[in-house]
């Protein structure tokens, strides 16, 4: 059994207790990783504080280091795939995408590094300034600790690291404990793909603990977060005047309108609302479906629901493997029958066996059941039923959250309309709000987070601005 030590200053460091992480379908154990004391947490802080104030990489060299880890991450794809089905419990298919995805966002972020500019300033207009010249430029923060969640492990964390790298940061990077061995290869790649030692630390244990270790760090110019609201708040709330970006979570709502495709529409919801389980934080939940149409929509999406194939995920035709745990299986089908009890109908699905969730459609739902207005995180899809535009989209706003939305309809009027009303960070037209491209700016209002992920916005976010002005008299 491998036992992975934390990855301090380019040394793997064992500590005195560790944990095991187990295959999420199999329940065996895959493999043992060191667990951070405090004085683990301040060393890999001041190993990124010492590589920061000591950095000598130019832009072009970060660029092609990151490039060079897309490259590598390219050909250990397969490998990477199998260690993503185990520990997350995702299916083959979906962990080869993350991979592929993954590769992108670096070679995303290779880009970005040879792009970091600033802009000239017309301080010369400003009256009494008429003989100086002034211009800014973006600097790196410096220490920058990265905290991410299980559901997509590796995609994530190059969504942090590639930015924070590609701008000139350092970084302390905590995965989550479920799903930490993703990362100890992303780790031998960085290196690999010559990043000098200090650059990017890694350190493992559970977040209460560490990551409260890591807010009191005063070190840490920069918090970069993936996960649960509740979390999400905490972090905020003790960073104090330091920079946070939030990606948290999201109860997704998604407009079927009479005018739409019924068959893509139909086909789009059960993709985007089963992906991973039903554990990605744009997953369709919220479906509001034209009165009119309800019907037929709603026996399209039974028919294709029929066809997902919940079981080993390392079979290529499984469509859904388990959830993280039981406990969460558990969770979600507890919510399902406090619906149930509370009038809502199972149109299909409904039944949990141990960490896996049949894929399940409710409807006679009300935005008051946990199942409607609470992120789901499993597969479990509601319909809601509406008569006129104005009142789906007042519904869909009705919520905490606020990260994408979906509209389908064949109108680009009404598809414009939705656009301007949907109370979200994105919209997406004819597709379920799933959709994200790892190029686009992807964050979230209300409380689903602060701030924007996809390298060019994160690298915004993860350097300051300097102002030079020049007294030319
Ligand atoms: P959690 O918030 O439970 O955990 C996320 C990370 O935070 C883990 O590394 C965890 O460590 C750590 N953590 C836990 N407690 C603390 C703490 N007190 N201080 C600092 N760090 C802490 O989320 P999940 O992993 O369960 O992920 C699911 C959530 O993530 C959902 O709400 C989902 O919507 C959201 N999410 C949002 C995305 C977005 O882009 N907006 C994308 C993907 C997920 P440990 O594992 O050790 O507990």
């Amino acid at each position: 059994m491998t036992s992975y030590g934390l990855v301090i200053g380019g040394n793997s460091v064992k500590t005195e207790s560790d944990f095991a992480v187990y295959n999420k379908y199999s329940g065996e154990e895959m493999g043992r990783v060191s667990k951070a004391e405090k004085s683990h947490v301040e060393a890999a802080v001041a190993s990124a504080e010492e590589t920061f104030k000591n950095d000598s990489l130019s832009p072009y060299e970060r660029y092609e280091i990151l490039n060079k880890a897309a490259h590598l991450l390219k050909e250990r794809k397969e490998e990477i795939a199998k260690v993503l089905v185990g520990e997350v419990g995702k299916t083959i298919t979906e962990a080869r995408v993350e991979a592929d995805r993954a590769v992108q966002t670096m070679l995303l972020s290779s880009e970005e590094a040879k792009r970091l500019s600033g802009e000239i300033v017309p301080i010369s207009a400003s009256p009494g300034s008429e003989n100086r010249f002034g211009y800014y430029i973006r600097v790196p923060i410096g220490v920058v600790c990265a905290i991410t969640p299980f559901n997509v492990p590796l995609n994530l964390a190059c969504h942090k690291i590639g930015p924070a790298i590609a701008a000139g940061n350092t970084v302390v990077w905590k995965p989550a404990s479920d799903t930490p061995l993703s990362a100890f290869i992303l780790m031998e790649i960085l290196t690999e793909a010559g990043l000098p030692a200090g650059y990017v630390n890694l350190i493992c244990g559970s977040g209460s603990k560490v990551g409260q270790w890591l807010l009191e760090d005063e070190r840490i110019g920069k918090y970069t977060f993936t996960g649960s609201p509740g979390v999400g708040k905490e972090i905020k709330e003790k960073s104090g005047l330091r920079n946070v970006s939030l990606e948290l979570g999201n109860n997704s709502p998604n407009i079927i309108h009479k005018d739409a495709d019924l068959e893509k529409a139909a086909q789009s919801c059960v993709k985007w609302g089963f992906t991973t389980a039903g554990q990605a934080c744009i997953s369709v939940q919220r479906i509001y479906v034209h009165n009119d149409i309800k019907q037929e929509f709603l026996e399209k999406m039974v028919k294709y629901t029929k066809e997902v194939i919940v079981g080993d995920p390392m079979d290529d035709r499984t469509t859904i493997g388990p959830l993280i745990s039981e406990k969460e299986a558990i969770r979600v089908k507890e919510w399902i029958d406090e619906a149930v009890s509370q009038g809502a109908k199972i149109v299909t699905g409904g039944s949990q066996n141990g960490p896996f969730i049949e894929p399940t459609i409710l409807e006679d739902v009300e935005e008051t059941m946990k199942v409607v207005c609470e992120e789901i995180f499993g597969p479990v899809v509601t319909i809601l039923p509406f008569d006129e535009l104005e009142e789906a989209i007042q519904k869909a706003n009705n919520s905490n959250y606020g990260l994408q939305s979906g509209i389908f309809t064949s109108n680009i009027n009404t598809a414009m309309y939705a656009v301007k009303k949907l109370h979200t960070g994105g919209v997406i037209i004819n597709d379920g709000s799933t959709y994200r491209a790892d190029l686009m700016p992807y964050g979230g209002v209300k409380n689903s987070g602060i701030g924007n992920e996809g390298p060019h916005y994160a690298i915004e976010e993860m350097t300051e601005l300097k102002t030079v002005v020049m007294n030319l008299s």
